[in-house]
């Protein structure tokens, strides 16, 4: 059996092997009226995936094909869906598959914080009980709210790490206001970072790039960056204290060694914003006057809502965004690397599968 009874899959069967996937097969949920089908064509690697797929997060369930950052065309629309998408259509997916439209956050329009939720990969369908599956597959099968559409100026490998890792850069520079003169900081040039300074440098801003070496300090003007800081030289830090409006933090690391110099770098008034998952033990903690004295803002942020995800793909079609990539052709053995190559931080700055047609061939159209 092959698409639509089943849905083949590269991933995790068994944790213990880990970096080394499986092909599996799985059954889809039934078909809703809401849903679209999608034929996948490209699926980019976020750190979510090798946390995931590591069993980071625990062991849920198994076999699980990670990847939320999906590219695809539309094979199939329900009836509800088909005034938005007609088949053919080129369409992404992102890091999350179900809001329900029916919570006190989707009621105010924060759907990204819905307390109903459902993960990509890694979640459960409220309907059915059937675990979610992600993007290392041949296809996947979504409500249509949760899909976009994707502009034709955008290559496919290069919109799919939008998905996830752009619209998390994106949503907080919009929430805060980021515009034109605004003063941004953007720690960490790595997957989310080296798209949110391009994001920052289109909305006007005049962006910091800020990391712990001068390593990428060429790459991150490449982007878009005016300023850069090293953050492990306490003469760079010196240099630009007191000078942002707004840090958006994408590194993983929350360690109070890391924090306790970043704020020195705001203005009166400046905000923290920080948008990436540290290790579960890593706490933040913030001296009272340190926060006070300056008004000090410290925020979080999830994703963003489908609304601004949909706005961002047509943003970086506008303003020529484009995500660095490094692509593999999926199979086993180039899965495994490529997760291996991303946990090791040596990608530039996105990973993303491709080749669908070849190894999932018998099941596509
Ligand atoms: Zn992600
Ligand atoms: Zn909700």
């Amino acid at each position: 059996m092959t698409y639509p009874e089943t849905i083949d899959a590269l991933g995790v069967v068994d944790y213990d092997k880990w970096p080394v996937p499986s092909k599996f097969s799985y059954k889809p949920r039934e078909f809703r009226e809401n849903d679209v089908d999608i034929q996948i064509d490209a699926c980019a690697i976020c750190g979510s995936d090798i946390h995931a797929a590591k069993g980071g997060w625990g062991r849920p369930y198994a076999p699980v094909a990670v990847g939320h950052e999906i590219i695809g065309k539309v094979v199939k629309v329900g009836s509800k869906a088909s005034s938005n998408f007609k088949i053919g259509d080129r369409v992404g997916v992102g890091a999350r598959c179900f809001y329900c439209q029916n919570c006190d956050a989707c009621d105010r329009g924060f759907e990204n914080n819905c307390e109903n939720k459902v993960s990509t990969y890694f979640g459960v369908d409220k309907e059915s009980g059937v675990p979610t599956q992600g993007g290392d597959a041949s296809h996947i099968r979504v409500d249509g709210h949760m899909v976009f559409h994707i502009p034709d100026s955008l290559e496919t490998n290069e919109a799919a790490p939008l998905l996830c890792g752009g619209i998390t850069g994106f949503a907080p520079l919009l929430d805060n206001n980021v515009t034109k003169g605004t003063k941004i900081g953007i720690v960490g040039v790595g997957g989310i970072g080296h798209m949110a300074i391009q994001f920052a440098k289109a909305l006007g801003a005049e962006v910091t790039a800020i990391s712990r070496t001068r390593s990428k300090e060429e790459d991150a003007k490449k982007l878009g960056a005016t300023h850069f800081v090293a953050s492990g030289d306490p003469e760079s830090m010196k240099e630009h204290k007191g000078t942002l409006d707004i840090i958006l933090n994408t590194s993983s690391s929350l360690s109070q060694s890391a924090i306790d110099p970043l704020v020195t770098l705001l203005r009166a008034r400046g905000t923290i914003a920080l948008i990436s998952f540290p290790p579960a033990d890593e706490k933040i903690e913030l001296s009272a006057p340190t926060l006070l004295l300056p008004n000090l803002t410290v925020k979080g942020s999830a994703l963003g809502t489908p609304e601004q995800t949909q706005y961002m793909l047509n943003f970086a079609a506008e303003h020529n965004i484009k995500p660095w990539v490094e692509t593999f052709d999926i199979n086993e053995k180039n899965l495994s690397d490529a997760w291996v190559h991303v946990e090791s931080g040596k990608v530039r700055y996105r990973a993303v599968m491709t080749g669908f047609d070849k190894f999932f061939g018998d099941s596509r159209q």
